[in-house]
C-alpha cells in the first residue's frame, strides 16, 4: 500500500540540515518577524530572536551565521540545556578507559556546541535536550500521529511513540492516554500550529541510527 507522505515529513527530507541539532530551523526556530540588526555582526538580516535565549547575557538578535560561528561560546547565553549527566554516562560507556575528568571535559564541549550553536525552539517548559549514543539528538519537529506512523518501520505509530519516550518523561507518561487524547492526527507544520497546542511532543533522532526519541510537555 502506498501511503501519501504528510507534508511536514516531506519537508524534513528536503531541508538541507544546516544546524546539527535542529532539522527544520526555517519552520520551527524562533525568528524575529522582520529583518533586524544582528547584535554580533551588525548586519541587517533575518535573525533569531534574542529574547528566546536563556542566560544573563542579553541581546536583541543573532543571525544564523553568527550563531553557527559560535559567537555565543564565551557568553552566558544559550538556547537550550543538554542532558549532560546522561551524556557523560554514554561517553564513559563507549570509552571505559577514559578518566572521569576526560569524559566530563568532552561532555562539556559537546554541550557547549549544542546549547550555543542551536536556534531556540518553541516549547512550553524547560527540559533537558535528549542525547543518545554519546551525542545530542537532532530535533525533527513536533509529534503527530501522522509523523510517528511515517517514521515507524512497520507503520505502527503508537508502538513507535510508546518506545520513543525519553527517560526524563517515561515515568510521567500514560502512553495510551497521550496517544488518544493529546496526540494530533495531522502533522504540525508551522510554529503557529505548535503554539496552539496545550500538549506538545518534541520528536528527535540520534545523530546515528533510526531511533526516535520523544520529550513532551504541557502548557
Ligand atoms: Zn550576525
Amino acid at each position: 500500500m502506498v501511503r501519501s507522505l504528510p507534508r511536514a515529513v516531506l519537508h524534513i527530507q528536503l531541508t538541507n540540515m544546516q544546524f546539527k541539532y535542529f532539522q527544520q530551523p526555517d519552520r520551527f526556530a524562533l525568528w524575529l518577524a522582520a529583518a533586524a540588526k544582528c547584535s554580533f555582526c551588525e548586519a541587517v538580516k533575518t535573525c533569531l530572536d534574542g529574547a528566546a535565549f536563556l542566560g544573563t547575557d542579553r541581546f536583541n538578535a543573532i543571525c544564523p551565521e553568527c550563531l553557527l560561528s559560535v559567537k555565543l561560546l564565551e557568553q552566558d547565553s544559550y538556547a537550550c540545556e543538554g542532558d549532560i549527566e546522561a551524556l557523560k554516562h554514554q561517553l564513559q560507556l563507549r570509552k571505559p578507559e577514559k578518566s572521569a575528568k576526560a569524559v566530563s571535559n568532552k561532555a562539556g564541549e559537546i554541550t557547549d556546541l549544542l546549547e550555543r550553536t542551536t536556534p531556540p525552539i518553541f516549547k512550553h517548559q524547560n527540559w533537558y535536550w535528549p542525547c543518545a549514543g554519546g551525542d545530542y539528538c537532532s530535533f525533527l519537529g513536533y509529534g503527530s500521529k501522522g509523523l510517528y506512523e511515517f517514521l515507524s518501520p512497520d507503520g505502527d505509530g503508537e508502538k513507535l511513540f510508546t518506545t520513543s519516550l525519553y527517560h526524563t518523561v517515561e515515568d510521567l507518561s500514560d502512553v495510551d492516554e497521550l496517544w488518544e487524547d493529546d496526540m494530533p492526527d495531522e502533522p504540525i507544520d508551522s510554529l503557529v500550529a505548535a503554539k496552539a497546542k496545550e500538549t506538545l511532543f518534541y520528536v528527535f533522532r540520534p545523530q546515528q541510527g533510526q531511533q526516535v526519541i520523544t520529550v513532551w510537555d504541557r502548557r
